[in-house]
């Protein structure tokens, strides 16, 4: 498939994901809003589920920002290019991720150097 055709393609899905996204925010946050009027010992369960509701709120908010990133990137043209080395993602990585925006080659550079990172911190005495 040309490069052209399939950014099209993915374009569509991506303004259909931001869709699904966005009505699942709305809908998530309604829930946050509602009054909650608990016996004590029920309190826990609802506390409970208000924190696991906030925490999908934030994963949804970070999906929306990569989907609209993704968006503005391709009515920039520049939707597909690593923004590390410059060179045009795998489509068949944009198939899986559509948001994508670092090839294979740096996205295993990045994490490698992340997971390095983590374990080499020198002491501090
Ligand atoms: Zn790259």
């Amino acid at each position: 498939m040309p490069r052209k055709k399939f950014i099209e393609k993915e374009k569509k899905i991506l303004e259909e994901e931001r869709v699904q996204v966005l009505e699942e925010l709305e809908h998530l946050r309604e829930f946050m809003q509602t009054e909650v009027d608990v016996e004590p010992d029920e309190g826990d369960a609802e506390i409970f589920e208000r924190e696991k509701n906030a925490a999908l709120i934030s994963v949804m908010e970070n999906k929306l920002k990569d989907i609209e990133a993704a968006l503005r990137s391709i009515e920039k043209g520049s939707y597909g290019i690593c923004e590390r080395c410059g060179q045009p993602i795998e489509l068949e990585r944009l198939e899986v991720k559509p948001d994508a925006t670092l090839c294979v080659k740096c996205q295993e550079e990045v994490e490698r150097l992340a997971r390095r990172g983590r374990g080499s911190r020198p002491f501090n005495w």
